[in-house]
């Protein structure tokens, strides 16, 4: 987060930076020696732009959230209670889940790249990938979470969790206060992106 905008936003990220350029070089030269197929590669990116992404991750917090029986299995096992709800894959064979409580707070972070759990939340962020958030998620991570807006109580411990190429992690948001009434599908659509990362909350109904 070098500049302002936490977000993904693409507007200063326009030019083609060397690492772009190494990968593309590296795409033509397999795809001309036959070794991938261009098409199976844009469908593959497109499966994970436009049909899998966080309303996948947002079910399955709407439902940890309604459903004890379902909370604890996905506490206890989360690559199973998941995989119940037909989420799963690559990149998300081993999946943990951290619950926040008013006591503790978690976020994700992946140090070393951007381990990410694609079947519930898509492909990563460009935020998530970048070495200012890969580093300060670790060293501030209450400063990072101010720079998403995100102000929690001094008492709250934050506890940040690096994601790996084994284990896959998916926090599971505190339900906000007066949505008692809310079903299954009205609380999926107030469980955000970063609030499954841990670097944003729930929206409020
Ligand atoms: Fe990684």
């Amino acid at each position: 987060m070098a500049h302002d905008h936490p977000h993904d936003h693409d507007h200063d990220h326009s030019e083609i930076g060397p690492m772009d350029l190494r990968v593309r070089a590296l795409e033509t030269v397999l795809a001309q020696k036959g070794y991938i197929d261009p098409a199976a590669l844009d469908a593959l990116i497109d499966t994970y732009q436009t049909r899998i992404g966080p309303c996948n991750g947002a079910r399955v917090v709407a439902k940890a959230w309604v459903d004890p029986a379902y909370r604890r299995w996905l506490l206890e096992d989360a690559t199973a209670a998941i995989a119940s709800l037909g989420y799963s894959g690559r990149q998300g064979e081993h999946m943990v889940v951290v619950e926040n409580t008013p006591e503790r707070h978690h976020m994700v972070v992946c140090t070393l790249c951007s381990c990410y759990p694609w079947p519930v939340l898509g492909l990563p962020p460009t935020w998530y990938k970048s070495a200012p958030y890969r580093s300060r998620a670790v060293r501030d991570p209450r400063g990072v979470l101010a720079d998403f807006g995100v102000t929690l109580p001094a008492g709250t411990e934050i506890r940040v969790w690096d994601s790996t190429a084994e284990v896959r992690y998916l926090v599971l948001p505190m339900r906000p206060a007066g949505t008692e009434a809310l079903g299954e599908e009205a609380l999926a659509a107030l469980v955000t992106r970063d609030s499954m990362i841990g670097t944003g909350l729930p929206r409020q109904p």
